[in-house]
């Protein structure tokens, strides 16, 4: 394939090495030739001055003969009067009366000036030029200078052989700029097909490593480089989503196979631990089930297939749905909310199940990043055009080095002073919800002082 690419190239220069050799040589000829044309026939010219005219008027054969012979070997000249007989002409020429049948004539007379090529003396191939006398708007006679074109051809076939040595010697530097630009194509290439070859069979850490270049290549293996990085984040993020879930689901399914075994062999008769065995049952599964949506609305998200509602909404009746939900964990903790909302909550632009959703990842955390007792505050603050919704807690706080990336998916901060469960899904699934509302999270947290998430959400 990359011989191919080499030969194309080659073929390309060689087509347009010949086109530019058939071309340049027309040119040449055509140039060449009508210069030296309009040189014959300015050399022609300078015979044709008052006196030239009145010797012609007047037949002055003596005359005529010696502005001939001053002109010397260049060319041979005659002067005809105007029924085309011949009146002087050089010693070469053939003297007698040229009746204005050659073709030179005939064009000239048409023209203004003519020119022939034709056999001379001595069968020497002649160019005629034959310019016309004028005096008072009528034609008097006729200049014909000619020479022999031998040396017109002459000068013609050396410039046609200077292209012909540049079209020789342009073929091997063509084949050097075919084999270096077909190399400089066909490595990348080559490159490319072996690492795509790797991706292939699995291996995801290789990467076409060329040297850096601007052109389409170069952003050809950028964009194939990013492709790689790409799968490898895929793959990467599949690993994690497998090994999380597996290890998030094996507690849960552990607790309600215990708690079903207990009821089911009967060995428990206590009503108050059976009460709890079904209580334990309920709140796997409703991990279980807010694991499952989770799951499913980033595969949503994935597949760009999210339905969002935007309605003008109170953003203060979606916390206090939520919080409804939430105040069960949060009182098992003997953790407290405490709201401080504005009167007239203004409406927003959003969509309620998703807010809810937003909300639900975030109170949750702070009840979950927090030891026993602690408070919770949801506050609300109006800021020109935007509703400012904190929610702060006095949790376990965020170092600094994982503020940004716990907005990544499966991102978690393993820690020993709260034990929790999650996969690390909640925050990245707040920040597409809230991207998706045009809007966006901050937060300011400390290790120890616990962490304000602050959300702006533009009024409508
Ligand atoms: P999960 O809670 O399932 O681990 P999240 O995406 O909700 O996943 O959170 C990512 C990480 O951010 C958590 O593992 C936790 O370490 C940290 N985090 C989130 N919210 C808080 C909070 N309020 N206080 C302290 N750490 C938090």
């Amino acid at each position: 394939m990359f011989n191919r690419i080499q030969n194309s190239i080659l073929f390309s220069y060689i087509v347009v090495l010949i086109s530019c050799f058939i071309v340049a040589s027309l040119f040449i000829h055509k140039t060449y030739f009508s210069y030296a044309l309009n040189d014959l026939k300015d050399d022609a010219g300078l015979f044709i001055d008052e006196s030239t005219k009145e010797a012609v008027i007047n037949k002055d054969i003596d005359f005529l003969g010696k502005i001939i012979r001053k002109q010397g070997e260049d060319y041979s000249i005659g002067i005809f009067d105007s029924q085309g007989a011949l009146l002087a002409g050089s010693e070469d020429m053939n003297l007698k009366s040229q009746g204005f049948e050659q073709p030179e004539f005939k064009i000239a007379h048409s023209k203004g000036y003519g020119y022939a090529i034709r056999p001379g003396k001595d069968k020497v191939k002649t160019i005629y030029v034959a310019i016309p006398i004028i005096e008072n708007g009528s034609w008097i006679g006729f200049v014909r200078i000619s020479t022999p074109i031998f040396y017109i051809e002459k000068t013609i076939y050396q410039l046609r052989n200077y292209v012909i040595f540049i079209f020789i010697f342009s073929i091997p530097i063509s084949f050097l700029i075919s084999v270096f630009l077909a190399r400089s194509i066909s490595h990348p290439l080559i490159e490319m097909t072996k690492i795509a070859k790797k991706i292939s069979s699995g291996d995801l850490n290789s990467h076409v490593s060329i040297k850096r270049r601007k052109d389409e290549i170069g952003i050809l293996v950028n964009t194939f480089n990013e492709m790689v990085d790409k799968l490898r984040a895929i793959h990467d993020e599949r690993k994690t989503l497998f090994d999380n879930i597996s290890h998030e689901l094996m507690t849960p399914i552990t607790t309600i196979r215990g708690s079903v075994e207990t009821i089911y062999e009967g060995r428990v008769k206590d009503k108050r631990v059976i009460k709890e065995c079904f209580e334990l049952i309920k709140k796997e599964s409703d991990y279980l089930e807010g694991l499952i949506e989770e799951l499913q609305f980033i595969s949503q998200v994935d597949g760009l297939s999210v339905k969002y509602d935007f309605k003008p909404l109170k953003i203060a009746e979606v916390i206090l749905d939520v919080e409804d939900t939430i105040s069960i964990k949060a009182r098992e903790k003997n953790i407290n909310i405490h709201n401080d909302f504005i009167e007239e909550c203004p409406y927003v632009k959003g969509d309620y199940r998703t807010l809810r959703k937003v909300f639900i990842n975030l109170l949750d955390n702070a009840v979950k990043y927090s030891s026993e007792g602690r408070e919770i505050f949801v506050s609300m603050r109006r800021m020109d055009r935007f509703l400012k919704v904190i929610i702060e807690d006095q949790g376990i706080g965020i170092d600094p080095r994982h503020k940004e990336k716990i907005f990544e998916r499966f991102y978690r901060i393993e820690n020993d002073v709260v034990s929790s469960k999650g996969i690390g899904l909640g925050l990245s699934i707040v920040k597409e919800i809230l991207n998706a509302h045009g809007t966006c999270i901050e937060i300011d947290s400390q290790p120890d002082k616990g962490s304000k998430f602050t959300i702006a959400f533009p009024i409508v």
